[in-house]
């Protein structure tokens, strides 16, 4: 047995869960506690005053993803955006048709959205993916019907990491009529892109998957698009979403947005080098892993791998003792025994799918990191495996 000789560190692989608020993050929110505490729905000078620092958001927000301003409805999070989207829209539109096209491998915010709008008489289809994770974009061509009223893909998902072509889905939905919405919550401050070049009509976000603070995000409601409010109570929003505004949380997101445009190429390529690293010299050192999902088509910062013979759990113990944060499919499934639903639904065998860890990188992290996670994860997957009765060695 070899001892340990060094003092633990502490290493956050876990960024698709949550990330730490920037700085400069925090240095925006802060005024909105303490000096500019107003509702922005008073009419005196601090409510106003609320009200500009809340519209500015607005403008700074849009301009970065690519809207108008009036395109935007800020809420408490990617579940929230996620909800109103799916809801909103298929209620909105149930004169129309009361079909709903989706993926096995989204969020549950939007999957039990959709188990919802069953209860309440909506067909919805599930489109299946490939292997890589993958929806063909034909499978959504033959399922469309002139009842479907909307489709809603994800853009990246928070357990692979794999993109989905939005644009490409998006074409095909219009020309049958649908409404598109897309959960963007794990693209955010990851990949560049732009809502208009998209074309869709609904898109969600979230501030704490880009550094931002927790609670808070948005939808971006297309013009003209019809949508059911979800959030009932005061005018809000221009009565889209009832409730006092996050002011401060609103401040935190926009910023946390400028910030992620104005970094983007080079966190983008410190990422695409960490991940690569990390999965060369992996594969170096231990046998029978396995990536999930598309490696090309994929956020350049999360690695879904499986481990033969080894339960996800177990991983994910054994390196939390070693100070080292990682993650077996989604956070939100954690604490029950079942396999990833996104994995699964690629087709991934039972046993691997037990067995897969999600790493995901963020700014925190550096090189020295990654080496010294790859002998930690080395390590425990010998010490699992030889107490595994799971583990033959493949033969080759
Ligand atoms: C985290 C996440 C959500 C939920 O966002 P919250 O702000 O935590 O409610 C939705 N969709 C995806 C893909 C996510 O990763």
């Amino acid at each position: 047995m070899a001892t340990e000789s060094t003092t633990m560190r502490n290493i956050y692989l876990d960024h698709n869960a949550t990330t730490p608020v920037h700085p400069e993050v925090l240095e925006a929110m802060l005024p909105y506690f303490s000096r500019k505490f107003g509702n922005a729905s008073s009419m005196h000078s601090s409510g106003r005053e609320a009200k500009a620092a809340l519209e500015d958001a607005r403008a700074g927000c849009a301009r970065i993803l690519g809207c108008r301003d009036s395109e935007i409805v800020f809420t408490s999070g990617g579940t929230e955006s996620d909800n109103y989207a799916v809801k909103g829209a298929a209620f909105a539109n149930r004169n129309r048709g009361k079909h709903v096209i989706t993926s096995p491998i989204e969020h549950h915010a939007v999957s039990v959205s959709c188990e919802f709008l069953e209860k309440e008489g909506f067909g919805v289809t599930y489109l299946p993916v490939d292997s890589q994770g993958i929806v063909d974009p034909d499978q959504l061509r033959k399922s469309l019907r002139p009842d479907t009223t909307l489709v809603t893909i994800m853009h990246a998902n928070n357990e692979t990491g794999v993109i989905q072509d939005v644009k490409e889905l998006v074409r095909i939905a219009h020309e049958a009529g649908a409404l598109f919405h897309t959960d963007a919550v794990q693209t955010t401050g990851k990949i560049a892109y732009s809502i208009s070049e998209l074309g869709c009509d609904l898109l969600s976000i979230s501030a704490h998957k880009l550094y931002g603070p927790k609670g808070v995000g948005l939808l971006f409601i297309k013009s003209g698009t019809k949508i059911q409010a979800w959030n009932q109570g005061g005018g809000h929003e221009r009565g889209r979403r009832a409730g006092t505004e996050n002011v401060a949380g609103i401040a935190g997101l926009t910023r946390a947005l400028e910030i992620a445009a104005r970094d983007m190429a080079k966190e983008t390529a410190k990422l695409n080098s960490l991940t690569t690293r990390f999965y060369e010299r992996l594969r170096e050192c231990v046998p029978d892993i396995h990536i999930n999902g598309s490696l090309e088509k994929r956020v350049p910062n999360t690695l879904n791998i499986s481990f033969k013979g080894v339960e996800g759990e177990a991983m994910i113990l054994s390196l939390d003792m070693k100070g080292i944060s990682v993650s077996s499919g989604s956070a939100c499934t954690s604490g029950t025994t079942q396999a990833s639903h996104v994995l699964i639904a690629m087709g991934l065998p039972g046993e691997l799918a037990h067995g897969s860890v999600r790493f995901s990188f963020g700014r925190s992290n550096s090189e020295e990191d990654i080496d010294y996670v790859v002998d930690i994860v080395a390590q425990e997957v010998q010490r699992l495996r030889n107490i595994s009765p799971l583990y033959t060695k493949s033969g080759n």
